[in-house]
């Protein structure tokens, strides 16, 4: 009897996500964004609203005069559908207004040649950096930094400069994520999460910024950070961290609500920093401001 009425539940929900979809494709809109994009019937059917909300977004941007008046779920972005290795996928991609934003920003990309070498309590990493950067290719195991200090130090503005120096310079793919922000905004979109993971685990070089800042969470620590960590060591891929913390320091932040479980995790995921890295301090004046 069970088993029936499972069955019939399951029948009752694809019929009415049929018929969902049928009266969805009278719209234009939504009709030619379905046929643009090639989906088959139970693609569609499963992603209605989402298609829905791509249209409604691109309509706001169509009518939009400005970031201020912006009002798309995420500012400044509007939700595209896309279809990678036959699969779709939704992403949010900067609207026009921020484009022009990170044009004028990537102006400013900091390269190795830009750093001011006076602060003499730099000099040590930035000897690091030099050697790091001629020794550099894909395909050698190399450890990252775990960079830790006071806060307005150089540490996220020496990292990226070594960074963009060998995507410019040698082509290196590489990745800075700002770890707190980055757990909030995947959070919010499992096929963002898929689409961001993917790159935190396969960029040549990946520099988690600011590690330790951000709202444990267990799906944070084990989910996301576990396994981008674990992934990098296995593939041995080089990896960089910044972070106000020592390691120590550190384990203490990730051990949250100091049960033994969590104990053990954080444990983890120190040994697995310190297998990806070599541990550097940089205590220097705050140069923020
Ligand atoms: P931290 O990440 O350690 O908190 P930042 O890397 O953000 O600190 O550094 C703060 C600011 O100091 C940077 O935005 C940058 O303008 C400046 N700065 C630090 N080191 C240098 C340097 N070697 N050359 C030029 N500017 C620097
Ligand atoms: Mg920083």
């Amino acid at each position: 009897m069970g088993n029936l009425k499972e069955t019939l539940n399951k029948k009752i929900a694809y019929s009415e996500l049929e018929e969902d979809l049928k009266n969805s494709l009278k719209d234009k809109e939504f009709a030619l964004l379905v046929k643009e994009l090639k989906l088959d019937k139970n693609t569609a059917m499963k992603k209605v609203s989402k298609l829905k909300e791509v249209i409604e977004e691109k309509k706001n941007c169509f009518n939009c005069k400005g970031i201020y008046m912006c009002k798309n779920s995420y500012q400044a972005h509007f939700l595209n559908a896309i279809i990678m290795d036959n699969r779709l996928y939704f992403t949010y991609v900067p609207c026009k207004y921020q484009k022009e934003v990170l044009k004028f920003n990537e102006k400013k990309v900091i390269r190795m040649k830009d750093i001011d070498t006076n602060d003499k309590k730099q000099l040590d990493i930035i000897k690091w950096m030099d050697n790091f950067y001629e020794d550099y290719t894909p395909t050698l195991e190399m450890k990252g930094l775990f960079l830790h200090g006071s806060f307005g130090s150089g540490k996220t503005y020496l990292l990226s400069a070594l960074l963009n120096e060998l995507n410019i310079s040698k082509k290196v793919s590489i990745e800075i994520v700002y770890f707190p922000e980055a757990l909030r905004s995947i959070k919010e979109d499992f096929d963002l999460f898929s689409y961001k993971m993917d790159k935190f685990m396969n960029t040549d070089i990946l520099l988690i910024d600011d590690i330790g800042a951000e709202k444990v969470t267990e799906w944070g620590r084990d989910e996301v950070l576990g396994t981008i960590l674990q992934y990098r060591m296995d593939n041995k891929k080089t990896t960089f961290f910044t972070s106000n913390l020592t390691i120590n320091e550190l384990e203490e932040h990730l051990s949250l609500t100091k049960s033994s479980i969590d104990k053990v995790k954080s444990r983890r995921i120190i040994e697995r920093i310190k297998q990806l890295t070599i541990d550097k301090e940089l205590i220097s004046e705050n140069r923020r401001g």
